[in-house]
């Protein structure tokens, strides 16, 4: 107890808590939880004022076909599976259309590594999309996705970035960092870019202008210390290069994928108690580095998303509109909330609702 206090307290004088601390934390139970709990919400409420963001847009999956083999996905499949499926640039041009109907001020748009696709198919989603509406934000392509460009496109990263840039691209998911650990992503995605890979291409993407948000994938064969340390990684970026617009915790979704059924890495159950130290503990250890938290209601769920914003979290993230990953790996919620169920969720946890943009501008206070 004394000692958590005192880490608390470094926390509450706005000091940098160092890893030990940070895993200390992420094992409290009892009253400790709570003094984490009230720590990280003061600090969050001092931080935003007590306003809980989102943001109104879709998700556009372009393509479920994919051969990395990731072994916590159950979205991806091969090209002879009958409920494959390649958007083209038609399509496309119509999700956008729907989202400009409703309000989304982005797209968030991300696919499986399709090795039908050639690098022009990547350019022609962007160009479609600013040629609709150039003022609808693109928020596409993961580090992954930016990789396999650069093999088809037989270029650097900072060239694909450049023309990825030149045809619309306004901002990047920080997905396929799952768990940055290479003992672990050599269990979970072995064909993945490796945890140096992915720092590489989001160093360049926030050197050339590119914010990304940035992730974890939780809950699976990893340990706390592991979490830890993939936190320490992001906090490192961050003190560099400032690109990160938030964290987004996604917890492991269980029911389908191949690698809840690895008897040689058993799953680390993970429960709600987990998920909310986590929240807090990035409160407190991204403190004067990543602004925004961000839950994500389609795993955790709109209710537990909703208790979520006392434990740190500032951001309730989308609309969303048609999000097919968390779905097929079992996810039971939706794939739309409406922005006045989102308002109803965030006011009646006492918080105040606001709509943004992607970048954090603040649109629109309710
Ligand atoms: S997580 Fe992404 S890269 Fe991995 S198999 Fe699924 S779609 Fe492919």
């Amino acid at each position: 107890m004394k000692e958590i206090n005192k880490i608390l307290k470094k926390a509450e004088d706005s000091e940098e808590i160092n890893q030990e601390e940070a895993l200390s934390l992420l094992k409290v139970t009892g009253k400790d939880f709570f003094a984490l709990q009230q720590v990280a919400d003061q600090i969050c409420f001092e931080k935003k004022n007590n306003l809980v963001t989102f943001v109104i847009n879709r998700n556009i999956n372009f393509t479920n076909i994919c051969y990395q083999g990731c072994k916590f996905c159950s979205f991806s499949v091969s090209n002879k599976n009958e409920e494959s499926f390649l958007k083209n640039h038609e399509e496309i041009k119509e999700d956008v259309i729907d989202a400009k109907r409703v309000g989304c001020t982005e797209v968030c748009i991300q696919g499986g590594i399709n090795p039908e696709l050639d690098f022009d198919y990547y350019l022609d989603i962007l160009r479609v999309v600013k040629k609709i509406d150039s003022n609808m934000h693109i928020h596409a392509f993961s580090p992954q996705e930016v990789f396999h460009m650069a093999k088809i496109y037989s270029s650097s990263i900072e060239d694909v970035l450049k023309e990825l840039i030149r045809a619309g691209l306004d901002s990047m998911p920080g997905t396929a960092a799952e768990i940055l650990v290479d003992d672990i992503r050599k269990v979970i995605c072995p064909n993945k870019i490796s945890t140096s890979q992915w720092i590489d291409i989001i160093k360049i993407a926030h050197n050339s202008g590119i914010p990304t948000t940035s992730t974890i994938m939780y809950g699976h064969i990893e340990d706390l210390q592991n979490r830890i340390e993939h936190l320490q990684v992001l906090r490192n970026i961050q003190a560099e290069t400032s690109g990160f617009t938030e964290f987004v915790p996604l917890p492991f979704v269980s029911e389908n994928p191949v690698l809840s059924k690895l008897t040689e890495y058993p799953l680390k159950a993970s429960y709600g108690m987990a998920d909310l130290k986590l929240f807090a503990v990035a409160r407190l250890f991204f403190n004067n580095y990543i602004d925004n938290i961000q839950c994500s209601w389609v795993k955790l769920g709109p209710k537990f998303a909703q208790v979520s914003l006392n434990f740190g979290v500032n951001d309730f993230s989308g609309t969303l509109m048609e999000e097919n990953i968390s779905k097929s790996a079992g996810a039971d919620f939706g794939e739309y909330l409406t922005p006045e169920k989102i308002i109803d969720i965030i006011r009646s946890a006492g918080k105040h609702p606001a709509q943004r943009d992607t970048l954090y501008r603040i649109l629109k206070n309710y």
